[in-house]
């Protein structure tokens, strides 16, 4: 349920809270430039909504029908945008000049790009530093790695992290590398983003874990996952507090065998009015097939994502995850170029 609060009578709202409070239920309050909303969490079948209407500080009463609250754009009217690595000039990090944080969602358009894995310190500082050029903001790279078999790589684990964290030093790019379970957080200290793996995307116990943290989640949809289980997905992270989520549209199963997955395009547009979270593409591995990465990035541009993750590697032949779908740092400078016109053509901005 959400209702929308009178500007002129704001003066009442502790009283209203303490209302809401006493019939049982939790709050979540959007202010907006113009207008106040109050969510309400909880069971609200009880709630009569006519005593509510009747209240002098309440312009409108609505029920919201859909499971997910704190996600739900008619909870939050404006976008969210999440802000990503604002401890960039800490000592920690030894980059005094990077003090900015990188901002996705909003007007903004954010290219995060690396390896599928971090494969050696050249591998992934060479790689971070040629995307930082070419417009990236983000440096992705995989420690830990879901893979169907047991007898592939599976990433160099607490290795791969410590290296992605030097990267971040030598080329001041905030980083995003995927955990595959909770007693792996304290290695993400240093981490920017965590990200949530298609595989896990139902792994609830994992979900409100991140949840109690601080740090932005980069949230992917599951293989064979509706938009609707996605956004609940969001809505266990954010239910234990964390409202620092952006989506990422991985591709999904459907009944073509020529591509890896399926890029949802109409997920995008359908998830920027259902939710105010940001949504980024991921065109690597929806496709599987790195010719397919520059076409499948502008069209996600110009569908209105916030972003795109982009499978990057130095020598995508030898690489030892995912070489077919990376490209090379000299492709992707060609598809950041490509998608920074598709975005001049729809008034959106280079993040
Ligand atoms: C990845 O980002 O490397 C990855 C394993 O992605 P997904 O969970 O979408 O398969
Ligand atoms: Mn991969």
């Amino acid at each position: 349920m959400i209702l929308v609060i009178k500007n002129d009578k704001k003066n009442q709202m502790d009283k209203l809270i303490k209302w809401i409070a006493g019939q049982g239920l939790d709050i979540h309050m959007s202010e907006g430039a113009n207008t106040t909303v109050v969510g309400l969490i909880g069971d609200t079948s009880k709630i009569d909504i006519d005593l509510i209407s009747s209240l002098e500080i309440v312009e409108s009463v609505k029920r919201i029908s859909e499971p997910y609250k704190k996600a739900n754009r008619k909870f939050h009217p404006n976008d969210t945008v999440v802000s990503v690595a604002a401890d960039r000039d800490s000592p920690q990090t030894g980059n005094a000049a990077a003090k900015k944080p990188v901002q996705i969602g909003g007007k903004a358009f954010t290219f995060i790009a690396g390896p599928c894995s971090v494969e050696s310190r050249d591998q992934i500082v060479g790689i971070a530093l040629a995307v930082k050029k070419s417009g990236a903001s983000i440096l992705r790279g995989g420690a830990f790695k879901p893979r169907t078999s047991p007898y592939a790589f599976q990433g160099l684990g607490e290795e791969g992290v410590k290296l992605l964290i030097e990267a971040k030093k030598e080329s001041g790019l905030p980083i995003v590398t995927e955990i595959m379970n909770a007693g792996q957080l304290p290695l993400f200290q240093d981490v920017d983003i965590i990200q949530i793996g298609a595989r896990n995307m139902q792994n609830f116990d994992l979900l409100k874990e991140v949840g109690r943290s601080k740090k932005p989640i980069l949230l992917k949809r599951g293989l064979a996952n509706t938009v609707e289980e996605w956004l609940m997905s969001a809505e266990y992270i954010m239910s234990k507090g964390n409202e620092n989520v952006v989506l990422c549209e991985r591709g999904i199963r459907t009944f073509e065998p020529l591509t890896r997955n399926t890029l949802d395009l109409s997920a995008i547009p359908l998830i920027k009015e259902l939710t105010h979270l940001p949504v980024i593409a991921d065109p690597s591995h929806a496709s599987g097939l790195s010719r397919l990465v520059l076409p499948l990035s502008m069209a996600a541009a110009a569908a209105g994502s916030d972003g795109l993750m982009i499978e990057v590697h130095n020598d995508p032949t030898n690489a030892l995850c995912d070489g077919a779908q990376s490209i090379r740092p000299e492709q992707f400078d060609e598809v950041a170029r490509k998608v920074g016109a598709v975005l001049a053509a729809i008034g959106r901005e280079r993040g």
